[in-house]
């Protein structure tokens, strides 16, 4: 390395978030590129036989192969981190990969998960359909409710995994009582950050051991890939590695050079889906035929003060009640002209969906009452078009009811 490539990292151990964000975790080839570069290469050459056999060994660090090392997956597994305040991270083929990996690496049969009920549709289903197969125990609990996550824990609980805010209601978990439980018990507390990604919120200064993201929504920003990523201590991380490399559900280096590239304007992006959600919110809590909103930005929200603690802002998913039911939510998102129909969220691009026939429609009557989600419900992703025009298309909707 030089020396002048030495005095630039040695420059950012100790820098603020917004460079770590364009500048953490960069390699500088020999070539002088000024953009990371994309290692598209599936495996690595030594110089001799013994360095190969130094490498397969694992005497002397570096290349081998690409399910287990690659220089621009590397990049952004080190920016990632960086920004979360995390010593170590693992990047996985989507969000999904990133749950699957972290349970299969640190839980085994026998073992007892305490998950918040609001989850991620798919992380529901992870636990239930799959990973309980394999004997795997999980009790779900009110993610607001300190008692009921004292109370499902067991002498087998190893794990604690939350997803705050909640979707799509914005439920705040108390990220700080959470990790003190999940001490007093000697369980792992992992949290899932995609909704607030680490320029709004970093779970770790709260006592989390382990965050989780699907890269595929904000931390690209702008709906080009599939990733994910865990981050956390290297004890953990390097089990997960360990899962990944034998299992292969790793990062291609285009996406991670995509996401790199995302991470580059993250906190512009969260500050302006933000300042856009809250207006909008705002905006349809004054209209006569908007019943609720659910925003924790909002003074009517009783997630407002912990959401300020924990949080630089408060995001860009918001939902809301049309006065009446389906039919009346329908009219609503058809009469839309630029939002896009579509359950996706993280998108400089606005998304509108009905969560109770999409998203939680997999749900029993009963899951989606405990979850508050009614037929008259539409959640917004809040994207970074002109304010004026979101709330024109609102007013569509609200013309249509
Ligand atoms: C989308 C999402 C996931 C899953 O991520 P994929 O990249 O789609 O696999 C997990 N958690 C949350 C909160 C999500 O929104």
């Amino acid at each position: 390395m030089s020396l002048k490539e030495e005095q630039r990292r040695a420059a950012l151990e100790h820098a603020r978030i917004d460079t770590l964000a364009i500048r953490a975790g960069q390699i500088r080839t020999a070539e002088g590129e000024h953009a990371e570069p994309i290692f598209p290469t599936s495996s690595y050459v030594f110089d001799s036989a013994a360095q190969a056999a130094a490498r397969f060994k694992g005497d002397e660090k570096g290349n081998v192969y690409s399910r287990y090392t690659n220089p621009t997956v590397r990049n952004f597994e080190q920016r990632i981190a960086a920004l979360e305040g995390a010593e170590a991270g693992v990047a996985t083929a989507s969000g999904m990969a990133a749950i699957l990996s972290t349970c299969m690496a640190l839980l085994a049969a026998g073992d007892h998960v305490v998950c918040s009920r609001n989850v991620f549709g798919t992380t529901t289903n992870l636990f239930l359909k799959y990973l309980c197969k394999f004997g795997l125990e999980v009790s779900f609990v009110d993610l607001v409710d300190l008692d009921d996550w004292a109370s499902a824990i067991k002498p087998n609980t190893k794990l604690l995994f939350c997803e705050t805010p909640s979707n799509p209601i914005c439920e705040v978990a108390d990220l700080s009582a959470l990790s003190v439980l999940a001490k007093k018990h000697q369980c792992l507390f992992v949290v899932d950050n995609c909704f607030c990604t680490p320029a709004l919120q970093k779970p770790i200064d709260f006592g989390a051991d382990l965050v989780i993201h699907s890269a595929t929504k904000y931390l690209d920003g702008q709906g080009r890939c599939v990733g994910g990523c865990v981050v956390g201590r290297h004890e953990q991380i390097e089990e997960i590695v360990g899962f990944l490399r034998t299992c292969g559900p790793t990062m291609s280096p285009f996406n991670a050079w995509v996401f790199l590239k995302g991470l580059e304007t993250l906190r512009l992006r969260m500050d302006a889906h933000s300042a856009n959600a809250l207006a909008l919110a705002q905006w349809l809590e004054q209209q006569d035929a908007v019943e609720k909103v659910f925003y924790s930005g909002l003074d009517s929200h009783p997630g407002k003060p912990l959401a300020t603690k924990q949080q630089r802002g408060y995001g860009g998913v918001l939902s809301f009640r049309v006065k009446g039911g389906r039919d009346e939510a329908w009219r609503f998102i058809d009469a839309t002209r630029i939002c896009s129909l579509t359950a996706n969220l993280g998108d400089v691009k606005t998304t509108i969906v009905h969560p109770a026939t999409t998203t939680h429609g997999r749900l029993t009557d009963e899951q989606r009452a405990a979850a508050s989600i009614s037929d008259n419900l539409i959640r917004l992703a809040v994207g970074l078009e002109d304010i004026e025009d979101l709330k024109i298309d609102m007013q569509r909707g609200l013309d249509a009811l």
